[in-house]
């Protein structure tokens, strides 16, 4: 596959794409009515908006549909279940009002689990005064997530996303908290807290003068456990003229700087599922402009089937962010939401996959950890395959734990070609996981197995 290098230095406006006006794209015109007609089915069901930048840069359109960034942003017949796109589809065709569209639509995201990890009800934390903060999470200890209410939304969607429920208007907190002040409260209240997580959506969505109000508010309270500052987002994949050429890229880099020169360290987290988002000029540019401001970008990415279930371009792609100045991070497992049947991959394929990128590249891109399942007891790792007195089993650990104890003991699960995710392993060589009875008796959740 070859994709080309276009020299695109002008420096374009955000035009997006979605629902209401995909259909004028001149490459999606050339795709016959049934496609569209699907496109158009599953895209009342999960989230998509798409943009030129995408379009005319990322997606090879000659090959579709197999093109990665394709399968990543625009909806494909195969990510609804055949009995929803059936409705939805019968629906379509019987001229309906916008309320039934969005009734049937709601009807069947219900049945997609939106909520996966236990997220709303689990992690929501609390002042000391008793308000609920619906704008955070804080699930592991050293890291609060913070969910500005202006970075609800990203500059395209990923068609995987388990964050969907909020970009189509589901979750009625949209997790969204106006005030950063409650924020620096909560921090006062948690000295353990080292880092504070940006997210969304995407939070470089958010103009940077709106950024920069958030980001002076934790500077200017001094607090002294405040370590890091880390955004997760994807707009060095979606957008990365957010630091080139947009209005307010120079702002934006200096607020970064701000951060770095208060002696806070700023980790960009980015978002990167594919080696082709490391293949334009702007893309690079653009990551050499974060880093120039002190920031240090790490990566991170699930294993989709259909866009990147390939050893050599993981492989590839870890050694291509190490030669741009990133750190490799993470490679999780895709999440029980949404459209996983579509994007699953068995945890054994995922560690085969991670094993085979990995004995690949050099130390320095070894930072990278992986599989790893965001469930609902922590971060928990596949390690390996290994035979234990004969028995095939899965080496597990937490990376991250409900119980910061449960970090780094190793535990094993009956070898399960098939599993997907934690809750359809079964203990091997004993009745329960160890954190299973402490589990249990924190959460009132049973693990189901
Ligand atoms: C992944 C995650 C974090 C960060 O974990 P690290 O291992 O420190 O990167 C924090 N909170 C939640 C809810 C997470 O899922
Ligand atoms: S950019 Fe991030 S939050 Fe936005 S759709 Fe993609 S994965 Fe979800």
């Amino acid at each position: 596959m070859t994709y080309q290098e276009t020299v695109w230095d002008e420096s374009p406006s955000l035009k997006s794409y979605t629902l209401a006006n995909f259909r004028d794209l001149p490459q999606i015109q050339n795709l016959s009515e049934q496609k569209q007609f699907e496109m158009e089915v599953v895209g009342n069901v999960l989230p998509f908006k798409a943009n030129n930048y995408v379009v005319e840069q990322l997606i090879d359109w000659n090959n579709i549909p197999n093109d990665p960034m394709y399968v990543l942003t625009f909806p494909q017949k195969g990510m609804l279940q055949p009995e929803h796109f059936e409705k939805m589809s019968t629906t379509l065709k019987n001229n309906p009002d916008k309320k039934e569209i969005a009734s049937i639509a709601n009807e069947i995201r219900l049945q997609l689990n939106p909520h996966p990890a236990g997220q709303m009800e689990l992690n929501i934390p609390t002042l000391k005064d008793g308000t609920k903060l619906y704008g955070m999470q804080h699930k592991y200890k050293e890291t609060c997530l913070f969910f500005p209410s202006q970075s609800q939304t990203c500059h395209a969607y990923c068609t995987f996303c388990f964050r969907w429920p909020q970009f189509v208007g589901m979750d009625e907190m949209k997790f969204a908290m106006k005030e950063g002040e409650q924020l620096v409260q909560y921090l006062i209240e948690h000295p353990e807290i080292t880092d504070v997580l940006f997210t969304g959506g995407d939070p470089m969505i958010m103009k940077a003068k709106i950024f920069s109000k958030y980001i002076e508010t934790l500077i200017d309270a001094k607090l002294p456990n405040l370590k890091t500052i880390r955004i997760g987002t994807k707009s060095l994949s979606y957008w990365p003229y957010k630091f080139l050429t947009d209005d307010d890229s120079e702002l934006m880099l200096n607020v970064f700087k701000k951060v770095t020169k208060n002696g806070i360290h700023l980790a960009f987290m980015a978002h990167f599922n594919h080696l082709i988002e490391l293949s334009t000029n702007s893309v690079k540019r653009a990551i050499q402009e974060v880093r120039s401001t002190g920031a240090e970008i790490r990566t991170q990415s699930p294993l989709l089937a259909h866009i990147n279930d390939d050893a050599n371009m993981w492989a590839k792609m870890w050694t291509k962010q190490v030669q741009l100045g990133c750190i490799p991070y993470y490679m999780f497992v895709v999440r029980d939401t949404g459209a996983q049947h579509y994007f699953e991959v068995s945890l054994a394929k995922a560690q085969e996959i991670f094993r085979n990128a990995y004995k690949k590249i050099s130390g320095l891109g070894r930072t990278v950890k992986g599989p790893s399942m965001s469930a609902t007891p922590g971060k928990v790792l596949v390690d390996g395959i290994v035979s234990i007195h004969g028995e095939k089993v899965f080496s597990l650990r937490f990376l991250q734990g409900r119980n910061p104890d449960w970090v780094e003991k190793p535990f094993f699960a009956k070898y399960d070609e098939n599993a997907i995710w934690l809750d359809e392993l079964k203990p091997a060589f004993e009745e329960k996981f160890f954190f299973e009875d402490e589990f249990e008796k924190l959460y009132g959740v049973k693990m189901s197995h």
